[in-house]
């Protein structure tokens, strides 16, 4: 059985502050500070260049690629990281697209995140394909033969609401096409398997329930049936057979470190291996089970108390990841009133107030807690303030 009470130990979380936000970016491992400044001290400062081979950073985004894997449900060798989601986005898509020679659209969901969207109409212009999207509820339906790329985002990033993968990706097959899955808000959310589910590539960032810290790096995973026949249209250095013999053509790395680009973020993977030695000690059948439980009690304490508020997510657990939304006419508000009483969750528009739920460092007593201040700001109406109306640049 996992220890939470120990990894909520791992965590610096401020005094005072229930942080129900780990879904946009979680808290910083205890021991990341110190990690990142030896990095500094010990290799960066120490080795200057000969840290690429002393210290191992050329290998570093596959070393933690594959501490990563296990959480995911992927295997040794078939993870790497580096760049940001977007980008992997654009790699797993553009890959995909090329192993389907044959065939030009890529599907996708209204529930999708703009960036991945944006990503695929752009590639999809540049290559002469079509982006079909469709809400969430139509997704199966809308697999047919014509279709080169199912791209969805498992757990939606306003709603909660999680596709069925396994299902969804035995559908694509059945229908010729190939899956891209990003697991933004499913890597250390809810417990993925990637080869149960047996999909063609997969995406996600680590800056999220990973807690890797601002900007982490991304990962990118491909299943080992097209680790040799993958090809990105992203052609960078470092994912070239032999970088170091300088090339002037192209010519792809053997398995996943094709996917590579450029250089990797060595002071931020640093910060990233932190937080893996706290997912280091976690089950994820354990953390998806105590996931459910902090969210069932949040639902139940807001439907108890705050009359005016509106569920946004599936209410079976089943259907959801790991947080949860409510609609409120003057959510905005009201979430800047709920931030300035020390709960942080976050806005998304139209009306959303968004809770995500992280058992790593989040209790039974946190959602108690929060759950108390939120119907008395509703009931009290003190989020109605000017100052709480004002629009920040992130929210
Ligand atoms: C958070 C998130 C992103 C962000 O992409 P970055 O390139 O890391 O900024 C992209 N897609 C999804 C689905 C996300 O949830």
């Amino acid at each position: 059985m996992t220890d939470f009470t120990s990894t909520r130990k791992a965590f610096h979380l401020p005094e005072g502050i229930i942080y129900l936000d780990g879904n946009s970016l979680g808290p910083m491992p205890v021991a990341a500070a110190e990690k990142v400044a030896a990095m500094m001290r010990d290799e960066w400062a120490q080795m200057l260049i000969t840290g690429w081979n002393k210290a191992g950073w050329y290998q570093q985004p596959r070393r933690v690629g594959d501490r990563l894997a296990r959480l995911i449900g992927a295997r040794q060798g078939e993870v790497v990281m580096g760049d940001t989601l977007t980008i992997k986005v654009f790699q797993a898509i553009s890959a995909a697209l090329r192993l389907n020679p044959g065939r030009r659209v890529i599907l996708s969901d209204s529930g999708n995140f703009p960036s991945d969207l944006y990503t695929a109409e752009g590639l999809a212009q540049a290559t002469g394909a079509t982006l079909r999207v469709v809400t969430p509820d139509e997704v199966e339906a809308a697999i047919d033969d014509s279709l080169a790329v199912l791209m969805l985002t498992e757990v939606d990033y306003r709603t909660g609401r999680r596709h069925d993968m396994a299902a969804l990706t035995a559908r694509a097959h059945a229908a010729g096409a190939l899956t891209v899955w990003d697991l933004a808000h499913s890597a250390g959310a809810v417990d993925v398997d990637l080869h149960a589910a047996d999909a063609d590539f997969a995406v996600g960032c680590t800056y999220k329930y990973l807690n890797g810290g601002p900007g982490a790096p991304a990962f990118i995973w491909t299943h080992p049936r097209h680790a040799k026949a993958a090809a990105p249209i992203l052609q960078g250095w470092m994912g070239h057979d032999a970088p170091f013999a300088f090339e002037p053509a192209y010519r792809p790395a053997g398995g996943i470190e094709r996917m590579r680009v450029g250089t990797p973020p060595v002071i931020a993977l640093a910060a990233l291996e932190a937080a893996l030695d706290v997912w280091d000690g976690v089950e994820m059948a354990d953390l998806r089970a105590a996931s459910i439980a902090l969210s069932q009690r949040f639902i139940a304490g807001v439907e108890a108390s705050c009359p005016g508020l509106i569920l946004n997510s599936p209410r079976d657990p089943a259907q959801r990841g790991s947080q949860v939304g409510f609609r409120h006419p003057q959510a905005y508000a009201v979430m800047q009133a709920l931030i300035a009483q020390g709960v942080i969750g976050d806005f998304r528009a139209p009306d959303v107030l968004r809770f995500g739920f992280a058992p790593l460092y989040n209790s039974a007593e946190d959602v108690d807690q929060a759950v108390q201040i939120l119907a008395r700001i509703l009931q009290t109406g003190s989020w109605d303030r000017p100052h709480f109306h004002e629009k920040a640049a992130v929210t």
